[in-house]
């Protein structure tokens, strides 16, 4: 058995490891940096319309995706959260390309223009948003456009094709889209 001394010198050391690995944690958690937030204005600069782009390149920069989201599509661009997965996406149509891919096909069909897309898409998380209060995160999963992505990634060759099927979801009111989302899971 250790004499007193020992003892309160091991708490100590344990005490101290405990507490590097907490800084450890914060310091890697809270203060990595962010990207720098402007650098999409270049994006912005060189995007095209949607019936240019046969494939999206991917970037990171994680500013502007929300702590949980992954990727987003930038007028023409994927945006990630990390390096690795932009890496991955430019080598590969993984299923979070595949989603991102049947966002631009949707933003064919919206007359071809990123503007009308992202217009849309604020409208119809708008319209959703009351939903939030019965079911979390309703404004982005019953989105629409959110809701033919999610339920076409896994299906090769979808994002090929017209990518349409929003308007069935977007005919619907947002709490009978709630009520067939949360029957389907
Ligand atoms: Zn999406």
């Amino acid at each position: 058995m250790a004499s007193p001394p020992e003892q309160l010198s091991k708490t100590c050391q344990r005490t101290g490891y405990a507490l590097s690995a907490a800084l450890a944690r914060i310091s890697s958690v809270r203060l990595k940096p962010k990207d720098n937030p402007l650098a999409l204005l270049r994006l912005l600069w060189k995007a095209r319309r949607p019936s240019c782009v046969s494939d999206m390149p991917a970037v990171r920069n994680s500013f502007w995706l929300r702590p949980g989201y992954t990727a987003m599509t930038f007028f023409g661009f994927i945006v990630t959260a990390s390096q690795e997965e932009a890496d991955t996406m430019n080598v590969r149509l993984t299923r979070l390309k595949r989603h991102e891919m049947i966002h631009l096909r949707q933003a064919h069909n919206t007359g071809d223009s990123w503007v009308r897309f992202y217009l849309l898409y604020i409208w119809y998380y708008l319209r959703a948003l009351p939903q939030n209060r019965r079911m979390k995160n309703a404004a982005y999963l019953l989105n629409p456009f959110e809701m033919e992505a999610y339920r076409h990634m896994d299906e090769p060759g979808y994002e090929q094709g017209e990518a349409c099927e929003w308007r069935r979801w977007a005919a619907m009111k947002p709490s009978e889209r709630r009520r067939l989302f949360s029957v389907e899971r």
